[in-house]
């Protein structure tokens, strides 16, 4: 009996790297046979980078550093945060972060990687799980479902809450771009806003956020427009075709319970505007590997689920209450101008609202 992840992109290859290092096998199912270039804005925060670095640590050289953020509010009005202490984050392009992954997958011993196998099903066996994929069955002990956005492990094993909710992304990419930046820009616009991240080598990547209908427009041809009406000069020439996505998907409840374990995306749905949902996979895949760990060294699994369930929802907490915030001033001009008067007269706070993006508190173990 062993370990299944299901999802090999950042949340499961984090999980695995990560009980690897810590002397577990585990098996991994992907679905896709070849890397995705996954549509995101593709800002790493200090965070996640710190972590994800210490399992991959080419991370850095496949993309570019960001040293903070800017928020254009509107109406000229900005505002700038530096990470301290010389902390960073990296834009990498999704493409590039996939490979390196899948990469890092195959090397290693301890970790049966499976591309272009998905599963199907899974039941509650009296020791465990049954899963069915489209490459026969197999057992596991404990399973993580780190399936994405709309998991099909959340709803299999009835654990969806709530309607599913969401919106549309459209991704960007500028090559030859003139002014490289050192920082991640994030300018709001009336119900569209747009994240720019640094990747390096030229590259800027644009991720727009807003309607559906409004970003197939922009999709179609009509994203100069829609930049300009933001303000926004991305300085270069558009590379490759724009990408849309729905990110929408379900609620999660009992991220871990009775041996299955929830990551990433299939752990909770964050509004991508928080710019953070790489960072809490690699936090949650980071803590579900300790809490497995110490299930293999022989610790009661259901103290673990309950560990990994209050470390997971302390890790987020901050990052709710920040998608919340930027939530409001995405959608009211009013608060806008507000919010940029305040904040602009009181820079401690915009620091206690992106600080989540800094690392969360270590929990001793
Ligand atoms: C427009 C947009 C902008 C964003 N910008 C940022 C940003 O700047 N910074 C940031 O940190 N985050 C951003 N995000 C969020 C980020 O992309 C996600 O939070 C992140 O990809 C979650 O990683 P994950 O591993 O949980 O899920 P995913 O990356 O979705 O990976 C899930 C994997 O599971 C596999 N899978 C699914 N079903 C099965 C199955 N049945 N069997 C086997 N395999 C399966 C899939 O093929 C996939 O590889 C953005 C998202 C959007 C939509």
């Amino acid at each position: 009996m062993t370990v299944v992840i299901v999802g090999g992109s950042v949340g499961g290859a984090t999980t695995a790297l990560a009980l690897a290092r810590a002397g577990v096998a585990s098996v991994v199912l992907e679905r896709r046979s070849e890397a995705l270039d996954k549509v995101c804005g593709e800002g790493l925060q200090p965070a996640g980078r710190a972590l994800l670095s210490g399992l991959l640590p080419e991370l850095d050289e496949l993309g570019a550093p960001f040293e903070g953020l800017r928020f254009h509010l509107g109406g000229g009005r900005t505002l700038a945060w530096s990470f301290p202490d010389a902390l960073h984050g990296v834009g990498v392009e999704r493409l590039a972060l996939d490979r390196a992954m899948r990469a890092a997958l195959a090397r290693e011993d301890r970790i049966d990687w499976r591309p272009g196998v998905a599963l199907r099903s899974l039941e509650r066996t009296a020791d465990g799980w049954r899963l069915e994929t489209t490459e026969g069955g197999l057992e596991a002990a404990q399973v993580v479902a780190a399936d994405g956005v709309a998991s099909s492990l959340r709803g299999a094993s009835g654990r969806a809450r709530g309607r599913p909710r969401g919106r549309h992304g459209l991704r960007l990419r500028f090559a030859d771009v003139r002014r490289p930046a050192h920082e991640v820009a994030v300018h709001f616009g009336t119900g569209v806003e747009a994240y720019v991240t640094p990747l390096g080598g030229g590259r800027t990547s644009v991720a727009l956020l807003g309607d559906g209908e409004r970003l197939a427009a922009a999709r179609r041809g009509a994203w100069p427009a829609l930049l300009s009406e933001l303000g926004l000069d991305p300085g270069g020439t558009l590379q490759g075709e724009p990408a849309l996505w729905l990110h929408r998907g379900a609620r999660t409840r009992r991220v871990a319970a009775d041996g299955l374990f929830f990551v990433g995306d299939a752990a909770l749905v964050l509004d991508p505007i928080s710019g953070a949902g790489m960072t809490l996979a690699v936090v949650g895949g980071e803590r579900c590997a300790r809490a497995l760990a110490r299930i293999a060294g022989g610790a009661a699994p259901g103290a673990e689920e309950r560990a990994y369930t209050r470390d997971l929802h302390a890790a987020t907490r901050p990052f709710e209450r920040l998608t919340a915030f930027l939530l409001l001033v995405a959608r009211s001009p009013l608060v806008r101008r507000g919010a940029g008067r305040v904040l602009a007269a009181a820079p401690s706070w915009i620091e206690r609202l992106a600080r989540p993006t800094l690392g969360v508190r270590e929990r001793s173990v």
